[in-house]
């Protein structure tokens, strides 16, 4: 029998958000010096599915879905990470995916590991009864892999509150009872047991993280100029945030397009042009602004909130900001993260950025198993308080060790999850 020798070698490949994930997770394991045991134990997902659905919508058609799920770790709890929900997602995008959320999960303190599911068909092509069609099928076909010690669903590009209201009803349904036993699913509309707040909560986090690194550079956040990339779940409440600061948001871009006003858009008025017409566009009193031209819109902050690998080295180059809050996951490339870094800009990691979303999930974890009210203020007292001290954590290694904050955010989070394996013990 031959045996394949347990040793560190290069093992990434050109395949976009797994790329980064693998690149960043490298660079801590160097930083820490992590063993072998440990690096390949961190590395690897722990498991991997992938089913395919044909659900058969009211008109008659019949589609072929293929959804993935994969739990990265589950070392310090239930793998926790959101269900994507697009027509080109890969099974690689969900594994790297997975896997920045057991670093998310545990820089953020929360007893979860890391997981992710995707759901490979266009979100925006279906009528709402088709989604649900498609939403229930997916729960079926991976029903025996969700469960509140397993993998907790949440919602995530192209997915929202109302999916997730379905996956815990057809759950509570298949089991012939009223509730689930236990969360499930979290995000959930607040009538099903879902939290107050969650739905804002990622991109109000993103917010408690730009004032935190306006601090850090003397710069006032209610003057800042910032441009948004991604007008949906996170980048919609990031931007209404902001502006309710005082800061101007002077550039929005979506899938279908962008504008600008350089004296600031009004953002409760292009929310509800959004909302009426499904995109920024023609939004009156604002210029148009194509979608690559947005990383070259002169701000202080510069929020990508929209998908993966954006920021390549070239568009890093173009950035005409001081702070990048990545409110997306994995935003920037490997190649990207580095000309940032030479240019001294001041990035804040989407392990940290955008961690908001996961910590209010815990709190609906925690409150669908102890029937605990929660009121909104003591949500965003909550997350507030949170998001800060993450930030002054991941600032302070940042400083001590002269790394950039990714290096010094991804350092504390494997440092933890290598801890838990330790704690666990070696066997097998
Ligand atoms: P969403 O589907 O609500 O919104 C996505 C927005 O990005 C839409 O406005 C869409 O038009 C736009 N977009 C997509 N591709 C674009 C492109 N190439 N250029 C410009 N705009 C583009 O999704 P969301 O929930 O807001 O998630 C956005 C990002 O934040 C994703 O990377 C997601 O993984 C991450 N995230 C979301 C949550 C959450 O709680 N929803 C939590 C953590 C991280």
């Amino acid at each position: 029998m031959s045996v394949t020798p347990c040793t560190k070698q290069a093992r990434v490949q050109d395949v976009g958000i797994l790329t980064t994930a693998l690149r960043s997770f490298e660079r801590a394991a160097a930083g820490l010096g992590l063993p072998d045991h440990l690096y390949l134990k961190l590395l690897n997902p722990s498991e991997k599915i992938e089913t395919s659905v044909t659900p058969i919508l009211p008109d008659g058609r019949v589609l072929e879905i293929q959804t993935f799920i994969t739990q990265h770790s589950s070392i310090l709890g239930p793998a926790k990470g959101g269900i994507r929900m697009t027509a080109d997602v890969t099974h690689d995008d969900i594994t790297g995916l997975a896997m920045e959320m057991s670093w998310k999960t545990s820089l953020i303190g929360i007893p979860f590991g890391g997981g992710k599911a995707g759901i490979r068909c266009d979100a925006e092509s279906l009528s709402s009864d088709e989604k649900e069609i498609v939403i229930r099928s997916f729960t079926r076909g991976s029903r025996r892999h969700i469960g509140p010690e397993l993998y907790v669903p949440a919602p995530d590009l192209g997915t929202n509150e109302r999916d997730m209201g379905h996956i815990w009803d057809c759950i509570s349904y298949s089991s012939g009872t009223a509730i689930t036993n236990g969360c499930y699913v979290t995000g959930k509309p607040p009538i099903l047991g879902g939290v107050v707040g969650r739905r804002e909560a990622t991109g109000k986090g993103v917010v408690y993280t730009i004032v935190a690194a306006c601090e850090q550079l003397g710069l006032d956040p209610g003057a800042i100029r910032c441009a948004v990339q991604g007008f949906g779940n996170v980048g919609a409440v990031a931007a209404a945030e902001l502006a309710a600061l005082g800061a101007k948001i002077v550039a929005v871009t979506d899938l279908r397009g962008g504008v600008f006003k350089d004296d600031g858009l009004d953002i409760p008025s292009l929310t509800a042009h959004v909302v009426s017409t499904g995109s920024v566009n023609d939004f009156v009193g604002a210029e148009v602004l194509d979608q690559d031209s947005i990383f070259g819109v002169a701000c202080d902050c510069f929020v990508p909130a929209a998908t993966g690998s954006q920021i390549d080295a070239e568009r890093a180059a173009t950035i005409r900001a001081r702070i990048v809050a990545e409110g997306a996951n994995a935003p920037t490339t490997p190649e990207g993260d580095e000309v940032l870094d030479d240019r001294g800009l001041f990035v804040v990691p989407d392990i940290l950025c955008n961690a908001g979303g996961v910590f209010v999930s815990y709190l609906e974890y925690t409150k669908e198993t102890q029937r605990e009210q929660i009121t909104l203020s003591g949500v965003e007292t909550r997350l507030r308080k949170r998001m800060q001290s993450a930030f002054e954590e991941v600032c302070a290694r940042a400083q001590t060790n002269r790394t950039a904050m990714r290096q010094a955010a991804m350092e504390i989070a494997v440092s933890r999850v290598a801890e838990g394996v330790l704690s666990r013990g070696l066997w097998p």
